[in-house]
């Protein structure tokens, strides 16, 4: 395919990749060794994605560092050292530079270029891609690594624009620091971003006011800096880590305790979650018992005892019941970990305000006024979280087939293949798309990007021009992931990872956006479509 005289004379390139984040990086190393033409297009100044443009105060892993990382090469797993078991923005950011450095990558990647258009001419089997910036290309194959977590949203909040200070999204915090001294900052939210900020800022700012329209439940990352010993033990154990992750139904190190909650005592249970709670990472949520995501009276059980903490820990009882969730079961979302946060609402200086009580009625020039009060700020942060998975998709103008839109045909449910590819769209490869499995994601990120690399070769090897999923195929891959989902409780849960997103228009019921058959499974069932040759694949090449 691609690597024919007579196509490359016809295309400005073989593959263009839209996003140099975790997953665009490593897409465009994969394709350099294969020699392929590759240009990579970027939203923001420089690399890092997600590290690049979420910079807001305390953001860090939740993963921990050394599982993070990519696996890919040994010489960068032993020169690079993570300072903290969970490494903050700071440090993930400038391993990311340090990747695109060590492997010559900048080269190949356009900044400030973001896409907003992607038409496939069906005559040519080409990519017709446009940027804001004005810029034009095409190419055989387009790969996106948009990231889940990439299209932020503000709320829709009358009088959101006359406000005279500075406000912020966490998603696009600005690059210099923001000085917090004495300053009355009002933050809108309560999820993983807002914990984060609110833990770190509370202890600089001049008053905090915290407003909470639904609590999510938070466990201690229990972090630390990595010391010596630590790391020499790490670099020496990377395949063993790697062997784990690759072993894990979310790629972490954490795996489910094989026992239900209901069949252990009491005090046994009770014990148990005591040293979950006191361990790094999200063995409290993954590591949990099996059943507690699945069974209600043993997600109830794991409520109860998170509920218990945050009482222990918020001295004030009415706000300690403010802060625990009523609407969904410990770990039905995504599990923000968090160092300190429950304590933030014994100082003086944080207020917690609940909207569901006192709604936001509007923002001024001077601040947020609700039903009963009105705040006067200095600095207004907005940690109001992303239209997650399809809302990147939505951004752009996708046209496949005969003019089909993406954004229209998603409206309702995604159809995809593995996550990775779109019936109706030839030659467009998702790095993790709409069902796929996610979950450490730059784990999840290698597999696809090695998956789909190895398609190219194969597409090279017979000379194809055009790949594109059976849509039988993807009806059975549909069925799959619906029924992978069945009797999970956070399948009827509202959060990103069902789609639903208030601030966006018919984004309010949950729907499946992931394959929640566990990573093993997944692999498994990817590993035989590229053994048994793609037959889920429809290929062609121009003319024939
Ligand atoms: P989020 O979890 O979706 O939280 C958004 C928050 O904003 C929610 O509390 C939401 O309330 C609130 N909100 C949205 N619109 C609002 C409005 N109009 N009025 C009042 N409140 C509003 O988003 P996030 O905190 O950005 O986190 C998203 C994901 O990013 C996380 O789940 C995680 O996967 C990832 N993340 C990872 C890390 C890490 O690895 N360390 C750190 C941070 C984030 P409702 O719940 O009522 O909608």
């Amino acid at each position: 395919m691609v690597s024919k005289k007579a196509i490359r004379e016809t295309c400005d390139f073989d593959v263009i990749v839209v996003g140099a984040g975790v997953a665009g990086l490593y897409q465009l190393y994969k394709l350099l060794k294969l020699q392929l033409r590759v240009l990579v297009l970027e939203a923001g100044s420089d690399v890092g994605g997600t590290w690049y443009w979420n910079r807001y105060p305390g953001a860090r892993f939740d993963s921990e560092s050394w599982s993070y990382g990519y696996s890919f090469s040994e010489e960068l797993l032993q020169e690079w050292s993570w300072p903290e078991h969970f490494a903050a923005q700071p440090d993930t950011l400038r391993y990311l530079n340090y990747v695109a450095d060590k492997f010559d990558l900048r080269k190949n990647i356009k900044f400030n270029n973001r896409v907003e258009m992607a038409h496939f001419n069906e005559t040519s089997n080409r990519w017709m891609i446009k940027t804001e910036a004005g810029e034009e290309y095409t190419s055989v194959l387009m790969v996106t690594a948009l990231g889940p977590l990439s299209a932020f949203t503000l709320p829709n909040i009358p009088g959101r624009d006359t406000f005279k200070g500075d406000a912020f999204h966490t998603a696009r915090w600005p690059h210099d620091p923001v000085d917090f001294s004495g300053k009355r900052v009002g933050i809108i939210g309560t999820g993983a971003c807002a914990i984060q900020t609110i833990q770190t800022i509370a202890k600089e700012v001049g008053s905090l006011t915290v407003f909470q329209r639904t609590p999510n439940w938070a466990a201690p990352l229990n972090n630390s800096k990595i010391t010596d010993e630590e790391q020499k033990k790490i670099k020496a154990s990377f395949p063993d880590i790697f062997k784990r992750c690759k072993e894990t139904v979310a790629c972490f190190i954490h795996d489910p305790d094989p026992r239900s909650a209901l069949e252990v005592t009491p005090e046994e249970r009770d014990e148990f979650w005591e040293q979950r709670y006191l361990e790094p990472g999200f063995g409290i949520w993954i590591g949990n018992f099996k059943d507690i995501l699945t069974n209600q009276k043993a997600n109830d059980l794991a409520s109860e005892f998170a509920a218990k903490k945050i009482k222990q820990r918020v001295n004030d009882p009415e706000i300690a019941d403010l802060l625990i969730p009523k609407n969904h079961g410990f770990g039905t979302r995504r599990l923000p970990l968090e160092t300190g946060y429950y304590e933030v609402y014994n100082q003086a200086n944080v207020t917690l305000i609940d909207i569901n009580k006192t709604p936001i009625e509007c923002i001024n020039e001077n601040g947020i006024k609700t039903s009963e009060e009105e705040f006067q700020f200095d600095l207004l942060i907005y940690a109001t979280g992303f239209d997650g998975v399809t809302g990147p998709y939505d951004r752009i103008d996708i046209k496949g087939k005969e003019g089909r839109c993406l954004k229209e045909e998603w409206t309702t449910f995604p159809r995809t293949l593995f996550g990775m590819q779109v019936d109706g769209y030839p030659n467009m490869l998702m790095i993790l798309g709409p069902h796929t499995a996610r979950g450490n994601i730059p784990r999840n990120i290698e597999e696809v990007v090695e998956w789909q690399t190895d398609l190219i070769s194969f597409m090279m090897e017979n000379e194809f021009d055009r790949v594109e999923p059976d849509s039988a195929a993807v009806d059975d891959w549909i069925n799959t992931v619906s029924k992978a989902s069945e009797g999970l409780l956070s399948s009827k849960i509202a959060s990103w990872q069902t789609g639903v997103n208030r601030n966006v228009e018919g984004r309010s019921a949950p729907r499946v956006l992931g394959y929640n058959g566990g990573a093993v499974r997944y692999r498994k069932i990817i590993d035989s479509v590229a053994t048994r040759e793609y037959q889920e694949f429809l290929f062609s090449q121009i003319g024939k």
